[in-house]
């Protein structure tokens, strides 16, 4: 490296922003198509298992009769194969990362139990034969 193209490097340092960022203070901007980890609205969710069949590593699973569903986030590879899929459009990709962490976790969403259909009220009981009226005694 010549002196010239030295002193021009130093000097564009030296009254350039840093390009460093002071993490954790300064909370990370993440781009805006940056793929993170995913998310799942449950409430819009109708385990249909879509998503769990579409995805390459096997991170998800869908358990209807506990109305469960589960995804391993170090298991994902961001590949967005289940949003694409999904069709209530319930999953999507967001943009700030899984924390790391010693153990291999799980996060399990629970759908509620939807609230119980009013029964229709009950029909009033008659007697198939009505008593007689107007016949007496002689
Ligand atoms: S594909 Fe969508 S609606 Fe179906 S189980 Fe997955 S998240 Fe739920
Ligand atoms: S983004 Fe890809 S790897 Fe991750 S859960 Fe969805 S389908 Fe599986």
């Amino acid at each position: 490296m010549s002196l010239f193209t030295f002193a021009k490097t130093e000097f564009h340092n030296l009254f350039s922003r840093p390009v460093t960022e002071q993490y954790p203070q300064k909370p990370k901007q993440f781009k805006e198509r940056t793929r993170g980890h995913i998310e799942n609205n449950i409430d819009l969710c109708i385990l249909c298992g879509m998503c769990a069949r579409k995805c390459p590593s096997n991170a998800i699973t869908v358990n209807r009769a506990e109305r469960t569903w589960e995804i391993r986030p170090f298991s994902c590879v961001q590949c967005g194969s289940c949003v694409e899929n999904c069709p209530k459009k319930c999953l999507s990709m967001c943009q700030s990362y899984t924390r790391p962490g010693p153990e291999q976790t799980a996060r399990l969403l629970r759908k509620p139990q939807p609230a119980a259909k009013p029964q229709p009220a009950a029909k009033p009981k008659f007697s198939a034969a009505p008593a007689p009226v107007g016949k007496s005694a002689s």
